[in-house]
């Protein structure tokens, strides 16, 4: 069996995300499966570099490290190109000029997701027509999945049973760059990865990401999602709650062995050899500096 962690490199991980990884690699181990960790770095921007050095040097701090060499999604394009195109023969893609704002908010929020904000298929008709006035006027389009109604029942290793819908996703930017939605199930394929932990916030996109695999004919992972940790005051966690990195504890004096054990004993695990996920809370952890 073989793990991952999926980061994007847009910013240090907090001990939300550490504690993510740490699921993953603890399910790994205890299944003496391969871990991997690859960067999600879609939007290449200048800082990523920096950022992926900061991420893989936190993990390996906590004792983390890919089994093997780390995969970039900025160098996968023509694999999410190939997707893209068994979608388009399938007659499963259809352009969507709907504006950038909408667009961007639908390929960069996996995060967001909530039923109500599906797209609601104002393209999904559009006649030929109009398509040709669309294109005339030099709009970009996106390409959007065209969705059946196809609902999926996931079997949760934490959250436990979660049935949603899938829905018109976005597979392709109107400025190009294949969505997240596309490229993870291409990568967690292609990289054969059997079992996905990940952050809870998540779990509402795996309906999408199922309906994908199945039209790519592409296995499907187990699925864990990790509950989000919050601050004190019930939200997710964020810089205004304080010392939430590494960088930030070790300024407070605290070690890393320190926040290890933290995030074990989160995790109802003292050691990788005793580490259950289904012992794992299904409830957000809460964590403040008295914690420290
Ligand atoms: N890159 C995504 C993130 O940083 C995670 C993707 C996944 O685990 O499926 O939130
Ligand atoms: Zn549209």
């Amino acid at each position: 069996m073989r793990g991952r962690f999926a980061p994007s490199p847009t910013g240090p991980l907090h001990l939300g995300n550490l504690r993510t990884a740490m699921v993953s690699w603890l399910q790994v181990r205890s299944l003496s499966g391969d871990w991997l960790v690859r960067i999600e770095d879609l939007d290449t921007v200048t800082s990523s570099v920096a950022h992926e050095a900061d991420q893989l040097a936190a993990l390996a701090a906590m004792g983390m490290q890919s089994d093997l060499p780390i995969v970039r999604q900025s160098t996968r394009f023509e694999s999410y190109r190939d997707a893209i195109a068994t979608l388009r023969r399938l007659g499963r893609v259809y352009e969507c000029y709907c504006s950038r704002r909408e667009i961007r908010e639908a390929a960069q929020a996996p995060h967001d997701f909530t039923a109500g904000d599906a797209y609601p298929g104002t393209c999904r008709e559009l006649s030929a027509a109009r398509r040709e006035q669309f294109r005339r006027s030099g709009r970009p389009a996106a390409l959007r999945l065209r969705c059946d109604g196809e609902r999926f029942v996931i079997d949760d290793l934490i959250a436990g049973r979660f049935v949603g819908d899938a829905d018109d996703v976005v597979v392709q930017r109107n400025d190009g760059v294949p969505a997240y939605n596309l490229a993870v199930v291409v990568d967690d394929a292609a990289q054969g990865i059997t079992h996905i932990a990940r952050g809870g916030d998540l779990l509402t996109s795996t309906p999408r990401q199922r309906l994908l695999q199945e039209l790519l004919d592409l296995p499907e992972p187990t699925y864990a999602h990790v509950p989000l940790v919050v601050g004190a005051d019930g939200k997710r966690l964020a810089k205004r709650h304080g010392a939430i990195t590494l960088a930030d504890l070790a300024a407070r004096g605290v070690s890393v062995d320190r926040v290890r054990e933290w995030l074990m004993s989160s995790l109802a695990a003292a050691s990788a050899d005793e580490f259950d996920i289904n012992l794992v809370s299904e409830l957000p952890i809460m964590v403040s500096n008295e914690d420290f």
